[in-house]
Parts: C-alpha cells; structure tokens; sequence
C-alpha cells in the first residue's frame, strides 16, 4: 500500500515541526499491522520547551479583539472543509475506522466546533452589577496555558473540540494525542498556522502517558483537558489538584439504552446498532447496556440479529466496509477476553464473537443479568448486552446503578414517560428516541464517575476562562479611623 502519512517531524512548537528526542514510537495501519510513520516522543526538556512557547506567546494572543481570534479558527475550518478526503483518509489510516465513517464524522465535527467558537467568541461578555453608586464589572479572562490530552478513538475531533474552545478564548495549549492516534493533530497544528495562528498557540507533543504525566505536572499549565479512561482521569485529576489547575475530564462509560415495548422497534434496533457497533464500538458515550422490555424482546433480537448479519467487515478505505479493525491488537485481545468472560458468565451469545486477527464482528449478549462482568465494566469494543425489563421504575433504577453516568437513550412513543426517563436518569446527555447524535450546538460531559465539566456549546466557555470581579468605588473611602 502506498501512503502519505509520516509528517514532516513528530512534533509541533511554537509554529514549527520538530523532531522528538524521545523514544521510538511506530504508527501502524490497523488494519495491515503496516508502519506508516514513524515518530519520536517529546523528552521532558521538549515538553517544557512546548509550555514555555505557549506561555510566551498567550498574552498577545488573549490581547487580540476576540472577532480577530475567532476569524482564524473560522478560516481553520474552511480549510478542514477543502481538504475533508485528504483528512478522511489519513483519520483512517491512524485509527482503522471506515472511510465512510472518517469523511462524515471525525474532521467534520472538529470543523463545526472550530466554526463555531470562532463565531461565538465576539459574544462572550462580562456582567454589571449595580450598588448603588458603586458597581462590580465582571471580565472572562484566559486561563493561559491549557493542556489537551486525547483517545485514540476520535483523535482529530478530540483535538478540536479541546483547542476551539481553549483558542477561542485567548488561550494556548499544548496538546498531546494518543500515542495510538498521533497524525491528526499535527495536521491540525499546520492547518492552524496556515490558517494565521500565531505561533506558540497550539503546539502538539507525543508521547505515551509519562509524556502526559509530565504535561500535567508542568508549572506553567493552568488547566487540563483529558479524554480517556476512568483509571487515567483519576490519575490526572490527582496530578492537577497539586497546582490547583482546572480540570476538564471525559471519560468513559456503560450507559444504558432502554426500550420500551410501545417504541418503533426498527428504529430502537437502528439506534441499538449504532449505540454499540459504530467506529468498530470505540466511543466513550456508547450505550452498551441495552434493556429491553420484555414483551418486544424476541422480535427486538429477531430484528438485531438480522440486520447485524447484513454487515459489511473490511478494507476501512473501501468504501462499502461499514465495520472496521479495532485500533490495535492489544485492546482486539481485551474485547476477546471480555467475550468469553460473558460466555462463562452465561450470557447467551446471539451473534458475533470473538472473531480473528484484528476484527471483532458485532457481538450481541442476551440473556444478560445486572451482575455480569460484561454489564458492568467498560469493554470498549463492539459487545452489546441485552437485558430484560418489566416496569419504568425497575429499568430506572438498574439503569442508575452504575458508577458511571456519561449518556443514556430512551426508545418510547410515550412522550411524558420520555421526558420523565430523562429527569430521572443519572447521565450527562440523555436522548429520547435517537443515540449518541453529539452536535456542537450541546453541551457534551459526564456526571459520577464519568467526569466533570462539559465540551461543546457555550458552556465550555466556562471551563477555558476564569471570572474577575472589579469594583469601582465611586465616592470618599469610609475608614473607621
Ligand atoms: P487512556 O486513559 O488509556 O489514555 C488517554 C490518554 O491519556 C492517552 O493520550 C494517554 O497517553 C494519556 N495518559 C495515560 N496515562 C497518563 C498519565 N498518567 N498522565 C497523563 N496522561 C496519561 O484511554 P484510551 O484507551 O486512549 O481511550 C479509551 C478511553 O477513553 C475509554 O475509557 C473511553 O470511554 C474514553 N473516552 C471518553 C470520551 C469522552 O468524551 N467522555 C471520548 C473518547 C474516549
């Protein structure tokens, strides 16, 4: 196969690619097992090197008018756009997943969120807040220099969604992509510049989680975006609290998608299908607990079963292949493993399994209980479990019973009980009759275990930006003596 995906050098720094001086780290094709680049991690004087560029730089860049800062991230997502099938294939190429997957969901979405926190950067005010003759003005300042620290399921968008907000708002950021996933964001970096960034804006360091480690603990970062697993979260959560620096945590999941028997069961099983088996199973917000009441139940996994033999597995740059390899042998080999957990469980195992080198098909569990290994623990792959339910109080409550809290979906023709579902469900995005649809326009996060603060919309503002409160004394200074 040929390709283009080694870049010029594995880092970015203050408007340049540069070498890293760390060790080895090989990018493989997913699906061939093939080298297509080779990169070197950041050591530890690169990582500061990459902050103190971004501290230098902040200042000005936060002193811009915020129309200014926001036109270039506008231009950035035009270029996106231009350049969308040159992208697709390179998203491809780093993560395994189907092409017709990378040209509609990956980049694009990273353009939408650079599209518009550049729009809304001009918006955002402050307050005024009368006493008397005195006031209090409040101004939303930049925090200064932001970490990112990305998956390695949607690398590219997990990018944009960190640096538009953090850009948009008169920050700079360092960010550091999965040590699976590191091409996206050195494109990003180069779009950014083409796009009139100045440098020292974003810089992109790679590395695995001691190049992360070293990121979070630098003196001159004053927040940390992570997205990444729970284990992860809690170790850098713990490593930011020592600077007291704000954190952004999304992490992962085992939400529930609970289908009632007055619902379209077409379209449960659609969104059960996508709930589970998009991106080969690779997204955090997947609802991978599917209940099911129990009148529908067996045209429910009639219906699954069938459609899910239609699948096409493959070549992800062939355009017809629906379902690609998982990003790497070691996490196929996890999903195995959790397979045949299931299996020993006694889980009755409807379709799928374990399948061979790096694919795993869609693989559906019936007959599943609450307690089973594979209703509880994040697998991260494309393993649904199905479970049985009678009443709307019962589902609720096991639905909840959970650490985790990231999503939920509801299937029902009942409009009351799909408003009432969602009040009553523990998660930070709750849909009724659709799933894991994340448009910019909404805010995007976890509650539990699952994580804090929110991306996407206006309420990631709030996280990229600190409040200052001025007082205007307006008449003589009252002193007691
Ligand atoms: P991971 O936790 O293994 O790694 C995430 C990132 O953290 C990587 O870049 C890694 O190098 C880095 N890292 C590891 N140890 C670190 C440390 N001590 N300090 C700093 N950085 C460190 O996660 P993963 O396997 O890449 O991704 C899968 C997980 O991510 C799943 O749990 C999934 O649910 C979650 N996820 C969540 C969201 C969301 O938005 N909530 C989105 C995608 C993925």
């Amino acid at each position: 196969m040929t390709h283009d995906a080694q870049p010029g050098a594995s880092l970015y720094i203050n408007g340049a690619p540069v070498e890293g001086r760390g060790p080895d780290l090989d990018v493989l094709y997913p699906f061939t097992g093939e080298v297509i680049a080779r990169l070197r991690e950041a050591d530890v004087a690169q990582v500061a090197q990459a902050t103190a560029a971004a501290a230098a730089a902040q200042p000005a860049w936060a002193a811009l008018r915020p129309v200014e800062r926001g036109r270039v991230l506008i231009r950035a997502a035009q270029i996106i756009r231009e350049r969308a099938e040159e992208l697709a294939r390179l998203e491809t190429l780093d993560t395994g997943k189907p092409i017709q997957e990378t040209r509609v969901a990956d980049w694009p979405s990273g353009a939408d969120a650079l599209e518009y926190f550049g729009g809304l950067a001009p918006t955002v005010t402050g307050q005024t807040i009368p006493l008397g003759s005195d006031f209090v003005y409040t101004i939303r300042e930049a925090l200064g220099v932001c970490a990112g620290i990305g998956a390695w399921n949607y690398p590219s968008q997990i990018a944009c969604w960190k640096a538009a907000p953090a850009l948009a708002m008169g920050n700079a950021m360092v960010f550091k992509p999965s040590e699976e996933t590191p091409l996206g964001a050195l494109k990003l970096a180069e779009i950014l510049t083409e796009a009139g960034l100045p440098a020292g804006i974003f810089n992109v360091v790679q590395g695995r989680g001691a190049v992360g480690a070293a990121l979070v603990s630098d003196p001159r970062v004053a927040k940390v975006s992570l997205t990444g697993s729970v284990a992860t979260g809690q170790k850098v959560y713990a490593a930011a609290a020592a600077g007291m620096r704000h954190v952004t945590m999304e992490l992962g999941g085992k939400s529930p998608l609970i289908v009632f028997d007055d619902a379209s069961v077409e379209d449960a099983v659609g969104a059960a299908i996508l709930a589970n088996f998009y991106s080969s199973g690779q997204i955090c917000s997947n609802g991978t607990r599917v209940f099911v009441q129990r009148g529908i139940l067996p045209e429910f996994l009639k219906r699954l079963s069938e459609r899910a033999a239609e699948v096409r597995i493959g070549d992800p740059l062939d355009e017809a292949t629906q379902h690609g390899p998982i990003v790497s042998a070691a996490q196929a080999n996890k999903i195995r493993a959790a397979i045949a957990k299931g299996q020993a469980e006694g889980a009755r195992l409807v379709c799928g399994g374990a399948g061979d080198g790096a694919f795993v098909p869609p693989t559906v569990f019936a007959d599943v209980a609450d307690a089973m290994w594979i209703a509880r623990e994040e697998i991260f792959g494309p393993v649904m479990s199905v479970l049985a339910f009678e009443t709307e109080a019962e589902v609720l409550a096991r639905a909840n019973a959970t650490p985790y809290g990231l999503a939920a979906g509801v299937f029902t023709r009942d409009l009351a009980r799909g408003h009432r579902m969602a009040a009553g469900l523990q998660a930070g995005t709750t849909w009724i009759n659709a799933y894991n649809l994340t448009p910019v326009e909404a805010p995007f996060g976890g509650v539990k275990m699952s994580g804090i603060g929110r991306e996407n919309s206006a309420a990631a503002i709030d996280h990229y930006s600190q409040l200052k409160s001025v007082y205007v004394g307006m008449g003589a200074v009252d002193a007691p003596y």
